[in-house]
């Protein structure tokens, strides 16, 4: 590894950690540095994110600690076969540039994961002694999320939440075939097993918490983890199914979806295309609707054609497309979970119908107030003064809620 210096490790260093997608820092208990003591924030302004080239949302200071790994994953560019630059902090390195990133009110936080060297233990050593200098050292009171090695000792996974928000351990893939063909030196039964340990110490934290109040917090942002799409043969059944499992089993926050991206020098396993991005957003508004809309996994899995979700609607229009007995639904007399399936209501406008009708009968105006189009709720809804003439086929409704792709007209 040639001698590079600090601004030149952060391009590699930051640059490679942007196909990570676990960033968002919602979730963690609210420190403040108003007072005068500490340094930095997990809330208010001087927050800075920025954009990768693909649309992501990163934060400005998301970096890994180390590109080099003595694993060979097919999809990642930091593989040991890869021929990308190498670079690596050290943890005063990123300790210093936290802190001036974060005086300067570029960052919210820290974003911290690394490629693999030496033994998993040393690498998950090297990241907890990052967020324990910036605590104990600086009284740094910013968001620190870390990604833990699930090989790690546990009792280095154990230190870590004791000074990070968030701990993640990636499952990678969707299913455990995915896994052994695409990253083979990984063990879903290990990756498991970390984020059993990590829910165990998470609720016993809780616990202890209630019981005594000065108990030292334990990852109070609790676990994500992110999964990369579209570099295997798994459909969006699966993704469902698998991320429907994970918050089940482990508690986990958030699951976070990755298109697969493809890199340099791919190994012949991986696609030549990336999946396209709308893959990625359908996926997220699946998950929306298994954790805020009161939709089970298999009722999302229905939602798709031959095991994938529909790129033109999103899944829960493509539900109730499915589901046309269950329409329309009168928005003065259905219940919370059934106006929450109407496409088009999010949970907002949902929560405004119910106050608003212990008032008066709605009519499709006064709906039309709380809703952003109308148009998509006319044929799923009935009011005061309106109902849908008759069941319009699903295939006609579709139609209509697709919006024809605009085109960059020719000149010549
Ligand atoms: S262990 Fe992580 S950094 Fe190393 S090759 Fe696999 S995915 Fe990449």
């Amino acid at each position: 590894m040639s001698h590079l210096d600090t601004r030149a490790k952060l391009a590699i260093l930051a640059d490679a950690a942007k196909y990570d997608a676990s960033c968002a820092s919602s979730g963690t208990v609210k420190r403040s540095s108003a007072g005068g003591k500490g340094i930095g924030s997990t809330e208010g302004s001087g927050i800075c994110h920025s954009y990768a080239p693909d649309g992501r949302c990163i934060s400005l200071l998301k970096i890994l600690l180390t590109n080099s790994c003595i694993f060979d994953c097919h999809y990642c560019i930091n593989r040991k076969s890869s021929n990308v630059r190498r670079a690596r902090f050290t943890v005063d390195e990123v300790v210093k540039l936290t802190l001036s990133f974060y005086k300067r009110n570029y960052i919210e936080g820290l974003f911290l994961s690394s490629g693999i060297i030496g033994t998993s233990s040393y690498t998950m050593e090297q990241l907890v002694r990052v967020a324990k200098e910036l605590r104990t050292v600086h009284d740094f009171r910013g968001y620190i999320h870390l990604k833990t090695i699930p090989d790690a000792d546990p009792a280095l996974i154990e230190q870590a939440g004791l000074y990070a928000d968030r701990l993640s351990i990636n499952v990678e893939l969707p299913t455990e075939t995915g896994l052994n063909k695409l990253a083979p030196e990984k063990s879903a039964g290990r990756i498991r097993t970390a984020m059993r340990e990590l829910k165990a110490g998470i609720d016993d934290n809780r616990d202890a918490r209630a019981k005594y109040r000065s108990a030292p917090r334990f990852a109070p942002a609790g676990q994500s983890t992110q999964m990369i799409v579209g570099a295997d043969a798994a459909t969006d059944s699966d993704v469902v199914a698998s991320a429907a499992a994970l918050y089940g089993k482990f508690g986990l926050r958030r699951v976070y979806y990755s298109a697969f991206s493809p890199i340099p020098d791919a190994s012949a396993v991986l696609p030549l295309v990336r999946p396209p991005l709308m893959r990625e957003h359908r996926l997220y508004q699946a998950d929306w609707l298994v954790r805020f809309y009161g939709f089970a996994a298999s009722e999302v899995q229905d939602a798709t054609d031959d095991g994938m979700l529909p790129l033109d609607i999103d899944p829960k229009t493509a539900w109730a497309l499915k589901h046309r007995d269950d329409f329309p639904v009168d928005i003065n007399r259905a219940p919370r979970e059934m106006l929450l399936r109407i496409p088009g209501m999010g949970v907002r406008t949902v929560n405004s119908v119910l106050r608003a009708r212990r008032q008066r009968r709605l009519r499709l105006d006064d709906l039309g107030r709380l809703t952003r189009s109308i148009e998509r709720l006319r044929p799923f809804v009935v009011a005061a003064d309106w109902r849908p003439l008759a069941l319009a086929e699903s295939a006609v409704i579709r139609r209509t809620l697709v919006k024809p792709e605009r085109a960059q007209l020719e000149l010549f």
